[in-house]
């Protein structure tokens, strides 16, 4: 997506080689604007597919996923990272390891909010290692769900997560495609 695209040639910033930073447009500050353009090219991939809810990891799928669910006109749910006196007594749960803080946490969703029978758009920021977008498709699995596809903004797909969900059959669409990156050279998009 050429505009996405654009902006991370813009305003993002490599950092060590491995991670980029979009803390003006997605990360801390968000671009609605832009999250709607992203919105409606995952509405356009997945017409016709009868996806009736959006499932997004805390805390940065959140926004992007918002709008998602707006024009796809569906419910959108979020897995949380932590317990708290709040945990529902029911919940479907995975471990995921975090690709950007190195910790590891337990996600969960409500039983009341993923069924049988739901189609499931998985949506995230990025896709790294694949450990959220594995931590997600464990949940759809566990509550009978049906997986549609997996649509992340932004892969680093010299990262092995994209890749290997695709080799799993599972239909992963980003928006834009980073061959390689580096502090010194900037950032190549796959063609
Ligand atoms: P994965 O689980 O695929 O290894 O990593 C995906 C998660 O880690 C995303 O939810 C995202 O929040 C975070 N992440 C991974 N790589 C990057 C990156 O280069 N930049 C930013 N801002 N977040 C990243």
């Amino acid at each position: 997506m050429k505009l996405l695209e654009e902006r991370i040639l813009k305003d993002g910033k490599v950092i060590g080689g491995d991670v980029l930073k979009v803390d003006s447009f997605i990360n801390h500050q968000m671009d609605p604007a832009l999250f709607r353009e992203m919105a409606l090219e995952w509405k356009r991939i997945f017409e016709g597919c009868g996806i009736n809810k959006i499932l997004t990891i805390e805390a940065s799928g959140i926004g992007i996923a918002a709008v998602a669910g707006l024009e796809f006109g569906c419910p959108v749910v979020f897995a949380k990272k932590s317990k708290s006196s709040n945990t529902p007594e029911h919940s479907y749960s995975a471990t995921v390891k975090s690709f950007t803080r190195g910790t590891v946490n337990d996600i969960y969703v409500s039983t009341k909010y993923l069924n049988p029978g739901d189609k499931i758009l998985i949506i995230d920021d990025f896709m790294a290692t694949g450990e959220a977008a594995r931590g997600l498709t464990q949940l759809v699995k566990e509550a009978g769900a049906e997986l549609i596809g997996i649509g992340i903004a932004v892969e680093k797909a010299f990262q092995p997560g994209g890749e290997e969900l695709r080799s799993m059959g599972i239909r992963v669409e980003s928006l834009a495609r980073i061959k390689e990156m580096s502090e010194e050279n900037g950032i190549v998009f796959v063609d």
